[in-house]
C-alpha cells in the first residue's frame, strides 16, 4: 500500500525534469560569487518579489534568521504573531543567535490587526526594549494556510513604518498566496524590507530558500549567511532545481489548493472529524477529531494516510506536488474505513 503523505509540502521529491536541470546546471564557487546558476536564481527571485537583490540560502529558517540578524541588535524587540514560524519552529534562534526579544500577538488564523501592532510598538522609554522589526507570515502556516488580504497587509505595514520599524515577511508559501488570489508575490513583498521564500515547500525543490531586500541589506545578509555556515560552493546544482520550480511549479499550486478543498469537503462528511472546506484558502487544511489526535494519527498511519497532530485534538494536512487527485479519493476512502468501522 502506497502511503499518502499529508505531513508537509516539504516531503516532495524532485521530478525527473528537475533532476535533469540539476544535472546540467552550470556551476562555480558561489562564495566567490562565481556560480552563474545561483546568480541567475537570485536575479530572478528579486525580480519576482519586486525587490532589489536576493540571496540563495539552504533553508527557510536560515533566510528568516539572517533577516532577524540584519534588522535587529541584541535587546531589540521583534513584534510577530504568536504562532509564527520564527517563534514556534526555529529552535529559539531569535534568543540564541541574536539576543532578540519577541513580543508575540494573539490572532485569528495568524493575521494580526493594525490596532494590535500599534498598541504593541513601544514608546521611547528607558524601561522598554526598542521595537525594531515587525515580522509577518504569508501564507500563515499555523493559521491554516491563511492568505493576508493585501489591503490589510498594507495597513499593518504602514503602522510599523510610521513608527520607524522595519518589516520582514516570512513568505515560505508566498507563491501559494499568489496563486490563490491572483495578486503577484511582489504585491506583498515590495511593501517589506525583506521577504523570504522557500523553494522546498510546494514548489517541490529538494533544498533551498531565498531572502530578498535592498542591495545594502542583502550585502549584509551575505555576511551573516557566511557566519552561519550557509556559504555554499557549487550551489548551482540546487539553484537549478529552484529555477526549474519557479518556471514549472508555480501555476500548478492551484491543483494543490483544489485538492485541499476537496479533501476538506470529503472529511467534513466523515463522523468523528470536523473540517471546514470554506476555510481552506490554499494547500493547508486543519481538522479536529473527536478522539485524541495522537491516536488518530497513528491509526491513520497504519492505513497509509500520514498527517501531523498540531494539538490534543487537532491535526494538519498539507497537499503538494506528490499528492494526486486519485490520492485524495484513496485517502478519503482510507479515512472512512478508519473512522467508520
Ligand atoms: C517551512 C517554513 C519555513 C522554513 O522552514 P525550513 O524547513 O527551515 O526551510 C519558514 N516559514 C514557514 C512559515 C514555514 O512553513
Amino acid at each position: 500500500m502506497k502511503p499518502i503523505d499529508f505531513r508537509s509540502d516539504t516531503v516532495t521529491k524532485p521530478t525527473p525534469a528537475m533532476r535533469r536541470a540539476m544535472a546540467e546546471a552550470e556551476v562555480g564557487d558561489d562564495v566567490y560569487g562565481e556560480d552563474p546558476t545561483v546568480n541567475r536564481l537570485e536575479e530572478r527571485i528579486a525580480e519576482r518579489l519586486g525587490l532589489e537583490a536576493a540571496l540563495f540560502v539552504p533553508s527557510g529558517t536560515q533566510a528568516n534568521q539572517i533577516a532577524m540578524g540584519v534588522h535587529c541588535r541584541p535587546s531589540d524587540e521583534v513584534i510577530c504573531e504568536a504562532g509564527s514560524h520564527i517563534i514556534q519552529y526555529e529552535g529559539g534562534a531569535l534568543a540564541a543567535l541574536w539576543g532578540v526579544q519577541p513580543q508575540v500577538l494573539p490572532s485569528e488564523r495568524g493575521l494580526v490587526t493594525p490596532e494590535q501592532v500599534a498598541a504593541a510598538i513601544r514608546t521611547d522609554n528607558i524601561h522598554a526594549p526598542r521595537s525594531r522589526l515587525l515580522s509577518l507570515e504569508n501564507t500563515h502556516n499555523r493559521g491554516g494556510g491563511t492568505v493576508w488580504p493585501l489591503e490589510r497587509f498594507q495597513a499593518v505595514v504602514e503602522v510599523a513604518r510610521k513608527a520607524g520599524l522595519a518589516v520582514h515577511l516570512d513568505g515560505a508559501r508566498l507563491f501559494n498566496a499568489q496563486v490563490a488570489t491572483g495578486t503577484p508575490a511582489s504585491g506583498w513583498a515590495k511593501l517589506t524590507d525583506t521577504t523570504s521564500v522557500c523553494f522546498s515547500k510546494g514548489l517541490g525543490a529538494p533544498v533551498g530558500s531565498a531572502l530578498a531586500g535592498s542591495a545594502a541589506l542583502i550585502r549584509e545578509a551575505r555576511r551573516l549567511r557566511k557566519r552561519l555556515g550557509g556559504g555554499m560552493r557549487q550551489a548551482g546544482i540546487l539553484a537549478a532545481a529552484a529555477l526549474h520550480a519557479l518556471e514549472h511549479h508555480v501555476e500548478r499550486l492551484a491543483e494543490d489548493h483544489a485538492h485541499a478543498r476537496r479533501l476538506a469537503a470529503g472529511l467534513a462528511e466523515v463522523k468523528g472529524v470536523k473540517a471546514e472546506p470554506s476555510r481552506v484558502e490554499t494547500n493547508i487544511l486543519l481538522v479536529e477529531f473527536t478522539r485524541p489526535a495522537s491516536e488518530m494519527v497513528s491509526k491513520l498511519a497504519s492505513l497509509g494516510v500520514l498527517l501531523n497532530a498540531t494539538g490534543p485534538n487537532t491535526a494538519r494536512l498539507v497537499c503538494h506536488l506528490d499528492v494526486s487527485a486519485a490520492d485524495i479519493d484513496e485517502a478519503l476512502s482510507r479515512v472512512r474505513k478508519a473512522l467508520e468501522s
